[in-house]
C-alpha cells in the first residue's frame, strides 16, 4: 500500500453543518491539525449549501434544489430513478438549503447523487488530491444495496467530497433494525426516529458525543484520500465500520478511543513524508 505515496495532502477543508448544533467543526479542525501535522492546513468553512447558493442567481439555485428533489428516495426497497418532481419539493429543497436555522430532515437522500451536487458546486481550482473536503449535512444518505435489493441508510460516502450524515450516525449503524425503522418511520414521519432504537449508550440525533464520533470519521475520509480504505477491521480502532451502535461507541467513544497500532503506523509515516515534501513520481 502506497500510504503517503503520491500527491502530498496539503489542506482539509471542513464545512460546518449549523442544522445540526451540537456538531462543533472546530473541534474537530484541532484534532485533525494534532493528527496530521504542520504541513497539512485544515480549513474550517461555512455551510457548503448556504454559502455556495448565496453567490448563484435564482436559476441556478433552483437547478441545485432540482437535483435534490431527484436525489430523494421515495422507497428504500426501490432504487431511484430519473422523475420529475413536483415544483413544491423544488421549493422545499431551495428553502432547506438556504435556511441555515432550518431543523428539518426525514427525507432519505441517494448519497452518490449528493455526493455528485456537491462536486458540481466545489470551485474547480479546489478539485485536486492535494485536497480533502468533508461537508457534514443534518440530511439522512443511502446507497442502494443491490444484492439486497434495498437502500441502507448510511453514516459517510467517501468520495470527492466526503459527505458525512450527522443524523446518519444516529440513525445508520443498525443495519436491520435501520432497515425497519426507515419502512415504518417514512410511513409515519421520520422525526420519531429515536423511539426506534433501543440500545444502551445510543446517538440521539443532533447529540452532544457527536463531535467527538465526527473525528473518527473524518479520520476515515483521511484515510479513504491516503489509501481507497476508509476502514478497518480492528473493532477498537476508529476506522472501524460500525453496523451498530453500540459498536460505534466502542470505537468512537470509550476512553482514550485512537487508531489502531497499524493505522497510527500509517498516519505518521504520511505526516512525516508530507513534513519532509517528498513526492512520489506517479508512473503509468
Ligand atoms: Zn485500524
Amino acid at each position: 500500500m502506497n500510504v503517503g505515496g503520491g500527491i502530498p495532502l496539503e489542506r482539509v477543508y471542513l464545512y460546518s453543518e449549523p442544522r445540526c448544533q451540537s456538531l462543533h467543526v472546530e473541534e474537530i479542525a484541532r484534532y485533525l491539525r494534532d493528527n496530521l501535522g504542520e504541513r497539512v492546513e485544515v480549513i474550517e468553512r461555512e455551510d457548503f449549501w448556504a454559502t455556495t447558493l448565496r453567490h448563484m442567481q435564482r436559476g441556478e439555485i433552483e437547478a441545485v434544489g432540482l437535483k435534490w428533489a431527484q436525489s430523494r428516495v421515495l422507497d428504500p426497497a426501490s432504487h431511484v430513478v430519473s422523475r420529475q418532481p413536483l415544483p413544491q419539493e423544488v421549493i422545499y429543497e431551495v428553502k432547506r438549503l438556504t435556511d441555515t436555522g432550518s431543523r428539518a430532515w426525514g427525507i432519505l437522500y441517494d448519497a452518490w447523487e449528493v455526493v455528485k451536487i456537491a462536486l458540481d458546486l466545489l470551485p474547480i481550482a479546489e478539485r485536486s488530491l492535494r485536497n480533502l473536503h468533508v461537508l457534514f449535512t443534518n440530511q439522512l444518505i443511502a446507497t442502494w444495496e443491490a444484492l439486497e435489493g434495498r437502500y441502507h441508510a448510511m453514516v459517510a460516502a467517501f468520495a470527492l467530497p466526503c459527505v458525512i450524515s450527522t443524523t446518519g450516525i444516529a440513525v445508520a449503524p443498525a443495519r436491520d433494525r435501520g432497515w425497519y425503522a426507515l419502512k415504518y418511520l417514512l410511513g409515519r414521519g421520520l422525526e420519531e426516529v429515536g423511539l426506534a432504537f433501543d440500545e444502551i449508550n445510543r446517538l440521539e440525533v443532533d447529540d452532544e458525543k457527536l463531535t467527538e464520533v465526527c473525528k473518527g470519521l473524518v479520520l476515515q475520509c483521511v484515510f479513504y484520500h491516503l489509501t481507497g480504505n476508509p476502514f478497518c477491521d480492528d473493532h477498537s480502532c476508529r476506522l472501524y465500520n460500525a453496523h451498530w451502535q453500540r459498536e460505534m461507541v466502542y470505537a468512537q467513544l470509550r476512553p482514550g478511543a485512537c487508531l489502531c497500532k497499524r493505522h497510527r503506523q500509517m498516519l505518521q509515516q504520511a505526516v512525516a513524508r508530507w513534513s519532509t515534501g517528498r513526492t512520489v513520481v506517479e508512473t503509468g
